[in-house]
């Protein structure tokens, strides 16, 4: 099937109302970056930094985490790499690391709250970032950010560690880009401060969306039962959209529905303008994007809404009915 949309490697995700979406790929291993190439994807706009801690058996030397690092760029051959600071606890557990059981770990001690109290770990992934990247860019982003605070801790830490790289005579890398995961309703109400001062945002859906939802996204008798096509989620996306449009600060949206064409088609007509997904799913995200109208989806959607609507796949099943699928 990828073969259909081979031909469209090397075009632009450009819709018939003249946005171009930019689309990139997730990715979590040395060995996923081939497909950056092959997909023609833009850039990695979420690598997984937890792989390499799950497949050791303590925590890893920074040595050979900044070796790692370093490979992935290369082989990123100058696209942007956004590496994701590890987000362990909930479903990615470290068997390494101590922990108190935890009735609710998804709503636990995870990620970027690790992080902040285990500052150990945080600074040292830091610094094999850091290294890695010495003269070219750096993008960090910081998973799970419920509050201001917190980005601005991970990014006080991740400055003092510049700094310290800096005096040991270390070279830097040539800048560094830092962001935040949008995967919490309450980062999406922070004051305007947090939306003009990240580098760049990105919407984490998969858990944006059960906590939006309040549904556990690893239960099976739950998790799809709450449609990202209802108009509730997606006027949620469209206000995070209008945040970051007006705050100018890019934005883009890497869950598992960025890579399902219907849902990319709503999630960019609510204005975001970059997408990263699993390689696979480029092809055919591409393949509906440059068929479709940005524009009139918004139309659509903001009717479904102003009609009391409460979903939108039967509406967004019609309106790509007609098109080349
Ligand atoms: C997400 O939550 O949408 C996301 C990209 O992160 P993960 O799936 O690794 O939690
Ligand atoms: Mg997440």
């Amino acid at each position: 099937a990828q073969e259909r949309f081979v031909g469209l490697r090397d075009l632009p995700a450009e819709t018939t109302c003249g946005q171009i979406i930019e689309l990139h790929m997730n990715a979590g291993l040395i060995a996923d970056l081939p497909s950056i190439d092959s997909s023609g994807a833009e850039g990695v706009g979420l690598f997984r930094t937890e792989l390499q801690f799950l497949a050791s058996r303590s925590v890893p030397k920074r040595g050979d985490l900044a070796r790692v690092y370093s490979r992935i760029m290369d082989a990123a051959h100058g696209k942007p790499v956004l590496f994701r600071t590890l987000d362990i606890g909930s479903d990615k557990v470290l068997p390494y690391m101590k922990r108190p059981e935890e009735p609710n770990p998804a709503l636990g001690w995870r990620a970027i709250r690790v992080g902040l109290d285990k500052r150990g770990v945080m600074r040292m992934q830091l610094q094999a970032l850091i290294r890695a990247a010495a003269g070219r860019p750096l993008w960090v982003m910081f998973p799970f950010v419920a509050q201001i605070e917190e980005f601005d801790q991970a990014r006080d830490i991740l400055n003092a560690e510049l700094a310290n790289e800096h005096r040991l005579g270390h070279s830097l890398p040539e800048r560094v880009q830092v962001g935040a995961m949008i995967e919490t309703p309450s980062i999406a109400f922070a004051p305007d401060r947090f939306f003009k001062e990240a580098d760049f945002l990105s919407i984490g859906g998969n858990d944006l969306k059960q906590f939006f939802f309040a549904a556990d996204r690893e239960n099976e008798r739950v998790r799809r039962r709450y449609d990202t096509l209802s108009t509730a989620f997606l006027e949620f996306v469209c206000q995070i959209s209008k945040r970051a449009q007006d705050a100018g600060t890019p934005l883009s949206f890497c869950g598992e529905d960025a890579g399902r064409p219907l849902e990319a088609l709503a999630i960019a007509a609510c204005g975001v303008r970059k997408l990263s997904m699993r390689p696979t799913s480029i092809g055919p995200v591409k393949h509906l994007l440059r068929q479709a109208n940005l524009d009139d989806v918004r139309a659509q959607l903001d009717a479904a809404r102003a009609a009391g609507e409460s979903n939108m796949r039967t509406a967004l099943t019609q309106y790509i009915g007609p098109l080349d699928r």
